[in-house]
Formats: C-alpha cells, sequence, structure tokens
C-alpha cells in the first residue's frame, strides 16, 4: 500500500486511513494496523522498518509537529559511537554506524538521495589515572565484539593529539570507525523512506487513550480524531514518561535539559575526534568550529528550554580550556537547549512489549544515545511487532521487566 502524500502537507481527511468515521467522536476515526505515538528519529525509524519487515502493513504515525521545533532528534550533536558496554548498545552501534555510513544511498527516496553528511572522525574517550582499569576492560570488551579499538597511553595520546593537555590523564581509548552525522538529515530521511514505503504521518498529539484490563483499543487526538489498532508503540522521547501515563503506566523516563554550543578556538589546533571524559565534556568539530558541551545529570527535570547564556563560560570554557589549551581564547557564538530522555532507572533505553497490556510497545528513555541508535532500535522492535521476536540483535535485556522488577541495568562506560 502506497500512499503519495507530502509529509508535511497530509492531512487527515485525505488520508486514506481517515475512510471510516465513528459517530461517537467528533472526528474520523484512523484505523491502522500499527500506530506509533512520537514521529521523531526513534518513531520513523519504527515506521521505516516496520515497512521493511511487512509491506503490507497500515502504519500511522501520530506526530504534531512537522517542524520538530522541541525534538530533541534536532538538537542533537549527531556523535554515534561503539563505546559502550552493555552488548546490546555495541551491537546496536554497530549495526547503526553501518546504517548510517550507507544512509545517503540506501534510503533515497524518489530518486532523491538522503544525506547525512557522515563523518568518520573517530571517537575519543580521555580519563584520569584511576579510571584506566575500566576503561581498558570496556576497550576489551569493545574488541570482542569486532569494533576498531585503540588504547592509547598519555605518551600516545600526546603523539597522536599534540596540543592535548595529558599530565593527568591516564590514558584514552580511540575509536577511528566512529564518527558524527547529521541528525536533522537522519529523521527526515527516514520520515521520508517511510511515506514513500505507505506510511501515513497524521498531525495531531495524542491525548488520551481507550485502554481495557489487557490491551490498549485506541488512541484520543487533540484534534478530536480517534485511532484504532491492533498495536501501539510508544516513541515520544522526552514525552514518553507522560505518554505512558495515559495507559496507566508507569515508565520513568525524564525530560532533562542539556545546552549544545557551538564554539571556536583562539588558535588553530589539529583535526580532533569526538572528544569525551569522565566530567561528561564532550566535543566534535564543525566546520570551522566545534560544537558540543558539558552534560549536567544533576539538572532539574522537567520541559525546561531555557538557555543560560553563561554556561559555556563558567561550565565548559575552563573543562575545554584545561584538556586543549588552545581553547584559552575560545569564543561561543550559540547555545542552544534540548532535552535528554532521560531513563531513571539505569540509563538505558526501554525496548520491548509491556506484559499488562502486550499490544503496547515501548522503546524510549535512550538517555541521550538515541540518535546513534535510532536504525538499530526502529529494526529490534519493528521484529518484534511483526515477527513476535527479535532477529537482528537479542534486545529482550532491555525491556521493560527491568522496571517492574527495579533491577537495573546500567553502562560501566563513561556517557
Ligand atoms: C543537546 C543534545 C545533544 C545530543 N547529542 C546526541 C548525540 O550526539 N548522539 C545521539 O545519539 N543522541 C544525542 N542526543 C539524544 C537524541 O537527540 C535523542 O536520544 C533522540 O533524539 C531521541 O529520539 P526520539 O525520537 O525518541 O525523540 P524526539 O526526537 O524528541 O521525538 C519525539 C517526538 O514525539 C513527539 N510527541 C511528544 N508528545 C507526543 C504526543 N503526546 N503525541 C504524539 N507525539 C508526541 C514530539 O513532537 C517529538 O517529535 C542529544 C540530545 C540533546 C538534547
Amino acid at each position: 500500500m502506497c500512499f503519495p502524500l507530502d509529509p508535511i502537507t497530509d492531512t487527515l481527511s485525505t488520508h486514506p486511513l481517515a475512510s471510516f468515521i465513528d459517530m461517537t467522536t467528533t472526528g474520523p476515526t484512523i484505523r491502522a494496523d500499527i500506530a506509533i505515538i512520537g514521529g521523531g528519529i526513534i518513531g520513523s525509524s519504527v515506521a521505516y522498518f516496520l515497512m521493511r519487515e511487512d509491506p503490507s502493513l497500515s502504519v500511522a504515525v501520530i506526530e504534531p509537529d512537522a517542524t520538530y521545533a522541541f525534538a530533541s532528534a534536532l538538537r542533537a550533536s549527531g556523535g554515534c559511537r561503539v563505546q559502550f558496554t552493555c552488548p546490546e548498545n555495541i551491537a546496536m552501534s554497530l549495526y547503526s554506524i553501518d546504517f548510517i555510513r550507507n544512509f545517503e544511498q540506501t534510503m533515497a527516496s524518489k530518486g532523491r538521495p538522503a544525506p547525512v553528511d557522515w563523518v568518520e572522525g573517530g571517537y575519543l574517550f580521555i580519563v584520569p589515572p584511576e579510571s584506566m582499569k575500566n576503561l581498558e576492560l570496556n576497550a576489551r570488551l569493545q574488541q570482542e565484539h569486532g569494533c576498531v579499538v585503540d588504547l592509547l597511553s598519555p605518551a600516545g595520546l600526546k603523539e597522536k593529539f599534540p596540543s592535548m593537555h595529558v599530565d593527568d590523564l591516564g590514558g584514552g581509548v580511540h575509536t577511528p570507525r566512529d564518527g558524527w552525522c547529521d541528525p536533522n538529515g537522519l529523521l527526515w530521511g527516514f520520515r521520508r523512506k517511510a511515506v514513500e514505503l505507505g506510511v501515513t504521518y497524521v498531525p495531531s498529539r495524542v491525548v488520551g487513550a481507550d485502554i481495557d484490563t489487557n490491551a490498549v483499543r485506541a488512541l484520543k487526538l487533540s484534534s478530536g480524531e480517534r485511532v484504532e489498532a491492533t498495536s501501539f508503540i510508544n516513541a515520544a522521547g522526552a514525552w514518553s514518561g507522560e505518554v505512558a501515563r495515559l495507559f496507566e503506566m508507569h515508565l520513568p523516563v525524564s525530560p532533562m535539559r542539556r545546552f549544545e554550543h557551538y564554539f571556536t578556538a583562539g588558535s588553530p589546533l589539529e583535526s580532533l575526534p569526538y572528544v569525551k571524559d569522565t566530567a561528561r565534556l564532550a566535543f566534535r568539530s564543525e566546520g570551522k568550529g566545534f560544537s558540543g558541551g558539558l552534560v549536567d545529570g544533576s539538572e532539574q527535570r522537567g520541559f525546561n528550554f531555557d538557555v543560560d547564556h553563561d554556561y559555556f563560560e563558567r561550565v565548559v570554557w575552563p573543562a575545554v580550556a584545561h584538556r586543549f589549551p588552545a581553547f584559552e581564547a575560545a569564543k561561543c557564538h550559540r547555545t542552544w537547549s534540548g532535552l535528554y530522555e532521560q531513563h531513571e532507572l539505569d540509563g538505558n533505553p526501554v525496548i520491548g512489549a509491556w506484559a499488562q497490556r502486550p499490544n503496547l510497545f515501548t522503546v524510549a528513555g535512550f538517555s541521550g544515545h538515541g540518535m546513534m541508535h535510532a536504525p538499530a532500535a526502529g529494526r529490534g522492535i519493528a521484529e518484534l511487532v511483526v515477527h513476535g521476536e527479535y532477529k537482528t540483535i537479542d534486545l529482550t535485556r532491555l525491556g521493560y521487566e527491568r522496571v517492574e522488577t527495579n533491577a537495573p541495568y546500567g553502562e560501566k562506560g563513561i556517557l
């Protein structure tokens, strides 16, 4: 089934899923096999992979904002890395990075390439001496999973990156096949391709649900419409905890504000990978400057997009200038804020069905890694919905059961 609709201008009155009118609601009832709540990078990836798994499906994505003004995806810095310790995360990274590397061609839509500006610039984790043992263990684990990983001593770091201050470091791990891409290109590449394959984007917000004791029956939209489906997928990012409550499900995913800055160095320095340290300083090159920030995990939770224009000067600049003296005279040109979809239990996503209402699936709570894992997570949940099991990567351990049993499954690497 293929609906030749423009993703921005399609409306309920014109799309084929709106053909059934339910007299008990204020608008038409939309019927679909699968309804996805949230059409950000995760929801759009899920939609695409559902159609790939079964082209006969009817899939409706409920997304209120085609400009994605507040979506996390368009505020992300684009980093993609294999430096994790949970095997599921490493496997998702390997799959997703490979997918993103080939995205421009494989996701071309209607003859138009889908550029994502992939830069294979590498990632570099640097740690103080007391964290070196852990970093070595992590590196070995990543190597066992087939990742290209170079362990570097302070001298090795200095040789590779001469402008780096290394005296207080125990060493670092360089993963040269990691990199970064354009999140906007990735999101729209998924969305355009999903639409080409027959997915319908419904421009409205989910505000309620009809639920039985053991199933979700329908969604209620802010526009007055109702969406009936066989399966429902919560892919609402930082809003997924709120959305879960509509189904009487407790999902401990909170919105956590994070600043991103565009800055330039005071003097020239060699080409750098995406640099991360244990204080959660993270930055990469972008054009003539750099994009990055320093994550404050204690940030008060909430839908707060206010920008603290002193944050760079106060927090980021001292950290970056300490590590690379070339940033002593750094200049911050722009600061913006975005939301991490923080999973409070363990910082890993919740991916899977809910035993109490098994036709409700969740794919949320990536805690700042959702862009890079969107391809693998989308594929995984599509397999689970269509086949009832994972085919490519076993994501069972990331299921909701660990929330119900309060059994965190966290990362041991720096985040
Ligand atoms: C500053 C910053 C830097 C980041 N850097 C990186 C990075 O380098 N690498 C990386 O992998 N990740 C990064 N992230 C995290 C990444 O952006 C997220 O993990 C990812 O975007 C999550 O995708 P999503 O689709 O779940 O959420 P979103 O992109 O936020 O999409 C969720 C969608 O749900 C919709 N929605 C909300 N409520 C409802 C409702 N009731 N009904 C219907 N729809 C609804 C919203 O409109 C939104 O479009 C960063 C995030 C920030 C803020």
